[in-house]
């Protein structure tokens, strides 16, 4: 955002953006082939990915995934309203994804430094802001109750608010059937931005581990 103009007086970040396109263009190109798949055939995702807005939390650099592969949701906090809660457009992607794409993966991924979580922190926004951000409340609850020292209090929320949101997730009957059957996961997970690392909630132990140590089957 830097809100100047170029000597022909166009904005300059939609000149990058112009710029960033081009590029993309001379892209395309190289790999039309892979590109006109994509429009002809149905789209595949193999995730549902539920994460931040955040602009430095990109889930197809992080998990590097091509177009195609993440069929994304992503929202202030990586926020599951509960089923019932009056917001459509979360339950309505999990309801596409789920019922007619056929994903059987829900990721929820949260991050390291989220304002989102941090905003209740700094005091009780108002607006739609203040609304939406409320569904952080009951990790930042349960973190003062449990005393956390001020240091840890912070990726403590954060991944409170995950498990929170995984729990919502089950509020959805589609959700909550796949699971109960065995033809649907659902996976926590933590981006680090200090680290670029991916962490992932344990739900059988309760512990959280780092996702780059655990066994990828071989030839996958
Ligand atoms: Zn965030």
């Amino acid at each position: 955002m830097t809100g100047g103009k170029d000597d022909k007086g166009v904005d300059l970040d939609i000149k990058d953006a112009i710029e960033g396109h081009q590029r993309f263009l001379r892209e395309f190109e190289r790999d039309r082939a892979f590109y006109e798949t994509l429009a002809t055939s149905k789209q595949t995702p193999r995730l549902l990915w539920i994460g931040c807005a955040d602009s430095r939390v990109v889930p197809s650099q992080i998990t590097n995934a091509e177009p195609g592969e993440l069929f994304e949701i992503r929202n202030i906090a990586n926020v599951v309203p509960p089923a019932g809660s009056g917001d459509a457009a979360v339950g309505a992607a999990i309801e596409y994804g789920v019922g007619h794409l056929g994903i059987d993966d829900i990721v929820v991924c949260g991050h390291t430094g989220c304002g989102g979580i941090a905003a209740l922190l700094e005091g009780t926004p108002d607006g739609h802001l203040g609304r939406w951000v409320a569904y952080t409340q009951p990790a930042h609850k349960l973190i003062a109750a449990a005393r956390v020292p001020e240091a840890e209090r912070m990726t403590a929320t954060v991944q409170a608010h995950v498990q929170f949101q995984l729990d919502n997730l089950l509020t959805y009957p589609l959700v909550r059937e796949g699971v109960a059957a065995g033809t649907l996961n659902i996976h926590g997970w933590i981006y680090d931005m200090e680290r670029g690392a991916l962490i992932a909630y344990d739900s059988i132990s309760g512990e959280w581990r780092g996702l780059a140590d655990m066994a990828v089957p071989e030839g996958v």
